[in-house]
């Protein structure tokens, strides 16, 4: 038997697969999709992973002689079948990756026959925490007090990704035991034991489906008659409008019907309440996967997976790609949440992924949320997804009252800038009903944007609609997308006042503000700096919850999440603040005010939201306090079709890094230049520095492309890929940022 392998870790142009044979007594365990472990190249030291992705007889191959046997098959089981190795390779086109960086995605660890004979439920785990900001352990780097590249890299590592269990750590970063050790002794790690993530089933107690609303059955009866073909639909349902029943009574039919079922949620709101609501329903047959789990526990559930014990996976978006073999439903929730861009390579968009999975499958994509993607929301339009919207409450519970208050006018009778005399009255009234209050911040404590306190604007760029960044250290003004920079004068450019002041405010300065005006009162925080470990977001949620707490300040976490009836006061004392500076922007800050304000009155008492705002004349906070998702929709979609945004466009973003910053920036003349020469395939922009123009002591340029994206302009761009590689130190990524749901 001759098998082809596609091996790991090699060049990008690599994606040419090898021959190898196999030796006769293991011929029964080969399997398409099974890792194996071969000899690539010459040499000792040359053995590689690689996977089976054909079969053949020896007379189909004509140099049988000449082979190399495998050396050993790894998997126990095969996690990949055809559709999935052709969703890897349509995913390294489309996204410019290996074909195996994208099947990696696909498979859980190599597994290690030491681990596997471990009986998790009811076990406890040791996983590696921080035990410093962020910003104190970055700042440690800068200054040189941490100069070990391993202790940086298992630092960084547990920055973007908190709580590693320690046999992930030795295992897979291949970071030792001592140096865990000294990390640990220096103060920066800990190591804390908990709970293991795999599920004790024999504990649940079962709950029945609810009758749905009219709305509900609609949008039931809708999905289930197309259940057996692709097909992609919308639901557009208001927070609380039951959604989640939706889901529970789709999957139900699709498990009537043999099928399996993937529900993907942003991973902030996998909570132990959104769990319970699965499990509950459908016992033992759900799988929950997440990013905290260990090696072991994931291949626990990968293996539970591939022997059909689990038919239902919850996780978030790297849940998209476990290993049914009869996926009938994709259900992704909150589908407009940014989480399901994925920021490392290969860079891919979930929702474009899980289209073309559903397509390869005839199966059913689902996208909920109470504020769509403006580019989904477009296909709905177009009629070409199908759209069900969801606009009541089930119950009593009724949407709440929404005020705008202009801080500006404000100020004239009031001295504090973080709680306006409005909000103090409601907090007030509040606290006598003994009913709690969430007071909400889009950012923590640092600030990036300028703004006036006369004009009440914000300071933005000349050539495009974004605002300009702020940058302390050098007192400049910029501009991310067309590299526009400017010195932070002491007067508004727009009214000539000299009260420019940098916006923002920390949670924590407006919990002192808090304690402050209302001795006594009761406050939690709940942001980055107070969720550091695993199950703290919970715990500070149900203490919250338990205790009545008077208030809860956070940033964006507090909007999603927990239900909590007796909270009828939402605050925002930055309404205007708009995070981050790509065209995106709008549609974020919009869904953000929508999903918090949609926190208030979840029981039986109505809600009361309160919008602090400077510039109140925005399209987006009277969409919100409208409450109306299409209003907001309606003007946006009008603002990028004029600019030439998605869904109008594709973009794509060509990056360039190096150690040398001469040879970078000539460099990317030259390939602007080659880019440049296709005028009929797309439009480029100049190169310039990113916002974060220096990582790890490379720096980086990037440049701009808007295109529609279709075959051709595949073709041509990585044709162009060829001339990068020739380009010595300097590497070069493409990557597509954002794209409409594309069908098949
Ligand atoms: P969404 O996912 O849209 O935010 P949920 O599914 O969480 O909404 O529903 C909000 C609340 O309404 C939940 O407490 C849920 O149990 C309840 N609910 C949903 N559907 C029904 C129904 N048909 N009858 C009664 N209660 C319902
Ligand atoms: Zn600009």
């Amino acid at each position: 038997m001759v098998v082809k392998i596609l091996i790991d870790n090699a060049a990008h142009k690599l994606n040419k697969v090898y021959d190898y044979k196999i030796k006769e007594e293991n011929e029964e365990l080969v399997e398409l999709g099974k890792r194996v472990r071969v000899n690539f190249g010459s040499g000792k030291g040359s053995s590689r992973e690689g996977i089976i992705v054909k079969i053949l007889k020896d007379e189909e191959s004509d140099k049988l002689d000449k082979l190399k046997r495998v050396e050993e098959i790894l998997d126990e089981n095969s996690y990949l079948d055809e559709k999935r190795l052709s969703l890897a390779k349509w995913m390294s086109k489309m996204y410019f990756c290996n074909v195996y960086t994208a099947l990696k995605l696909m498979l859980p660890p190599t597994p290690n026959k030491k681990l596997e004979q471990k009986e998790l439920v009811g076990k406890q785990i040791t996983v590696v925490a921080l035990d410093k900001t962020k910003e104190e352990i970055e700042s440690d780097i800068e200054s040189r007090k941490i100069t070990s590249a391993r202790h940086i890299k298992l630092l960084r590592e547990l920055e973007d990704n908190n709580n590693i269990p320690i046999e992930d750590i030795i295992n897979t970063l291949g970071i030792s035991r001592n140096i865990i050790k000294t990390v640990e002794e220096k103060g920066y790690i800990k190591l804390v034991k908990q709970d293991t993530a795999i599920e004790d089933y024999s504990k649940i107690t079962r709950t029945e489906k609810l009758t749905p609303t009219i709305e509900q059955k609609r949008t039931i009866d809708g999905i289930i008659r197309n259940l057996d073909t692709f097909r992609v639909s919308l639901i557009h349902g208001i927070t609380g409008s039951g959604k989640t029943e939706v889901y529970l009574q789709i999957i139900e039919e699709c498990l009537n019907r043999g099928k399996d079922a993937i529900v993907l949620v942003p991973e902030i709101s996998l909570t132990d309440q959104t769990k319970r609501r699965f499990i509950s329903r459908f016992g033992e047959v759900v799988s929950v996967l997440h990013s905290k789990m260990t090696t072991l526990e994931r291949q626990t559930e990968y293996k539970r997976i591939v022997k059909g014990k689990a038919k239902i996976v919850i996780g978030p978006r790297s849940a998209l790609f476990v290993p049914f073999k009869n996926l009938g439903l994709i259900i992704i929730d909150e589908e407009h949440d940014t989480s399901y861009v994925s920021q490392t390579t290969p860079k891919y968009n979930t929702r474009e992924v899980a289209t073309r999975l559903a397509f390869l499958n005839n199966a059913n994509l689902v996208l909920g949320s109470a504020t769509p993607d403006v580019c989904t929301m477009y296909k709905a339009m177009e009629e070409k997804i199908d759209y069900y919207s969801m606009l009541t409450r089930p119950g009593t519970s009724v949407i709440p009252e929404v005020e705008i208050v202009d801080m500006k006018q404000d100020a004239v009778v009031n001295k504090s800038r973080i709680l306006s005399t409005r909000l103090k009255e409601e907090i007030e009234e509040n606290i006598k009903r003994k009913e709690q209050a969430f007071v909400f911040l889009n950012r923590r404590g640092f600030s990036s944007y300028i703004t006036c306190k006369t004009c009440g604007k914000t300071l933005r760029c000349p050539n495009c609609d974004v605002n300009l960044t702020y940058h302390r250290k050098n007192g400049l003004l910029l501009c991310h997308y067309c590299s526009y920079c400017e010195k932070l004068s002491d007067i508004c450019p727009i009214c000539s006042a000299d009260t420019l002041e940098e916006g923002g405010m920390g949670t924590e300065r407006v919990e002192k503000e808090l304690l402050e005006t209302f001795p006594g009162i009761t406050t939690l925080r709940l942001d980055m700096d107070t969720t550091v470990k695993r199950g703290s977001h919970e715990r500070i949620l149900n203490e919250f919850k338990e205790k009545n707490v008077d208030v809860l300040v956070g940033t964006q976490m507090i909007s999603k999440g927990h239900d909590i009836p007796n909270v009828t006061l939402v605050g925002v004392v930055n309404a205007d603040y708009m995070a981050g500076d790509d065209y995106t922007v709008s549609e974020k800050a919009f869904s953000n005010l929508l999903q918090v304000a949609g926190r208030a009155g979840r029981g039986d008492k109505k809600g009361r939201v309160i919008l602090q705002a400077y510039d109140t004349e925005n399209y987006i906070l009277n969409s919100v306090s409208e409450n109306s998702y299409l209003d907001f929709y309606e003007q946006e979609i009008k603002f990028r079709k004029m600019a030439g945004y998605p869904p109008f466009v594709d973009i794509v973003v060509v990056e360039l890094t190096s150690k040398d910053k001469t040879k970078l920036m000539k460099d990317s003349e030259k390939i602007y230049n080659i880019f440049n020469k296709e005028k009929s395939l797309y439009k480029v922009y100049s190169p310039k520095a990113p916002f974060v123009s220096k990582i790890n002591n490379k720096y980086r340029i990037q440049m701009i492309i808007k295109t529609k994206v279709d075959n051709k302009v595949l073709d041509k761009l990585i044709e162009n890929m060829d001339i990068y590689d020739k380009i010595k130190d300097v590497s070069v990524t493409v990557s597509l940022v954002k794209n409409p749901v594309r069908l098949g």
